[in-house]
């Protein structure tokens, strides 16, 4: 197995791969280092083609030493050519990548998956997060199929239907009266007193790596060739880093021929803090204070910020923010051109796809792929009065008296 170590991400110090994340040198990040020298191409397409129809089946890119097993498990979602969505804003080849289609109906299974994996092999008992609320939906289900304890820390004004879709499974939901950056702070506090595996805090260098794996999907299903550009939203900037990490690993072992594309990182005009960077061409400087529907990604401290930016820039890519009504039409459009209905989130996605579009940044001739993170039952009140509908009595006469208009239209 190629894993090695954990080592820093500013200094190179190297750890033993256990429960840490920070630097004791220099109070950088950790991130899981890999030897991929040993990984001969062809074998290895053999070996993903034949594995798991889930993300176990790139085990030798997770860090582990033998492949674990895990009850819920993630990935294998579908990749959708969206043809009517490309027409529409005047482009050639669009793909959505619908991770709504996980166990909990966001990618976060991927990146809980590994972590519960890594936290069972260090042997905690109870496992915890600080969620925007996707999370806290993934942390509570995965925790329950395993039979583990759990704590999921949100931030107390998160839609409804995320406590729901999270206290069902028998978790100790917390509610926290602050923002996200809040209860992250908190989350970090409990975690240096307490033997608890908190995915994204001490387990982060770990929780980060199953964003790799949407990276994978992407190219295996495009037939192991890489595509020209890829539209991602930024919370923290985990997901957008590991995803060109995803593809510069699968470079470097040869199964593909080149590496990351170009890289657009989407976040809400609300809560914009490496959007505001990138347009004034300075780093991500202070935090700030969220205000948007996109509550998932409503993180105003983001941890991978300067490494977002700085992926954005060297991929010839960028970083754009959306306006909350522009969410909302973001959301319509994939749901009517496409058949996909996406939270917040994939509405924010959407729209700087339009954008970019609309920019002329896009060639017809490149293939763009649509990262879809989360599911549109999640964050109903985003498209509450967005559409008529029309109410008749239950005759035909009241019936074509009411859709006289559009029957006339369709014949
Ligand atoms: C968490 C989340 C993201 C992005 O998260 P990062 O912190 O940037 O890795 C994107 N979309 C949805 C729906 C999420 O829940
Ligand atoms: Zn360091």
């Amino acid at each position: 197995m190629s894993v090695v170590s954990l080592s820093c991400r500013e200094c190179g110090e190297q750890y033993a791969l256990e429960a840490s994340y920070v630097c004791e040198v220099c109070f950088g990040p950790l991130e899981v280092r890999y030897d991929l020298s040993g990984l001969d191409a062809a074998e290895t397409r053999r070996k993903i083609q034949a594995g798991p129809a889930s993300i176990w089946r790139y085990a030798d890119f997770l860090p582990f030493d033998k492949p674990p097993r895990s009850a819920l498990g993630a990935g294998m979602t579908p990749l959708l050519r969206a043809d009517r969505l490309a027409r529409e804003l005047g482009l050639g080849e669009v793909w959505v990548k619908n991770d709504a289609a996980n166990p909990t109906h966001s990618f976060k299974d991927r990146v809980v998956t590994v972590a519960l994996a890594k936290a069972q092999e260090l042997g905690y008992q109870v496992v915890a997060c600080a969620s925007t609320g996707n999370l806290a939906n993934s942390v509570a289900a995965h925790a329950a199929a395993a039979g583990l304890e759990s704590y999921v820390f949100v931030p107390s004004d998160l839609e409804e239907q995320k406590i729901l879709a999270t206290g069902v499974y028998g978790t100790k939901l917390v509610a926290v009266q602050g923002s996200y950056d809040d209860v992250n702070r908190l989350c970090t506090e409990l975690s240096s007193d307490r033997d608890w595996a908190f995915v994204n805090v001490n387990l982060r260098p770990y929780y980060a790596e199953g964003s790799k794996t949407l990276a994978f999907e992407i190219a295996e299903q495009l037939g192991f060739e890489v595509p020209d550009r890829v539209v991602v939203p930024v919370a923290s900037g985990s997901l957008f880093t590991k995803i060109a990490r995803g593809f510069d690993e699968w470079h470097e072992v040869g199964l593909l021929d080149r590496g990351a594309p170009t890289m657009n990182g989407a976040q809400a005009l609300g809560c914009s803090p490496v959007a505001q960077a990138f347009e004034a061409g300075h780093e991500v400087c202070r935090p700030v204070r969220p205000k948007t529907i996109a509550k998932s990604l409503a993180i105003g401290n983001p941890a991978d910020g300067p490494y977002a930016l700085d992926l954005a820039r060297r991929s010839g890519g960028s970083i754009d923010s959306v306006a909350d009504d522009e969410i909302r039409e973001g959301i319509s459009l994939l749901a009517r051109t496409t058949g996909v209905f996406t939270e917040t989130a994939g509405g924010v996605t959407t729209a700087v796809l339009r954008k970019l579009a609309e920019r002329g940044d896009i060639d017809p001739s490149e293939r763009v792929v649509l990262v879809i993170t989360g599911e549109g039952l999640k964050t109903l009140d985003a498209v509450r009065g967005t559409f008529d509908t029309t109410v008749v009595e239950p005759t035909v006469e009241s019936f074509e008296a009411a859709l006289s208009q559009d029957l006339l239209a369709a014949a």
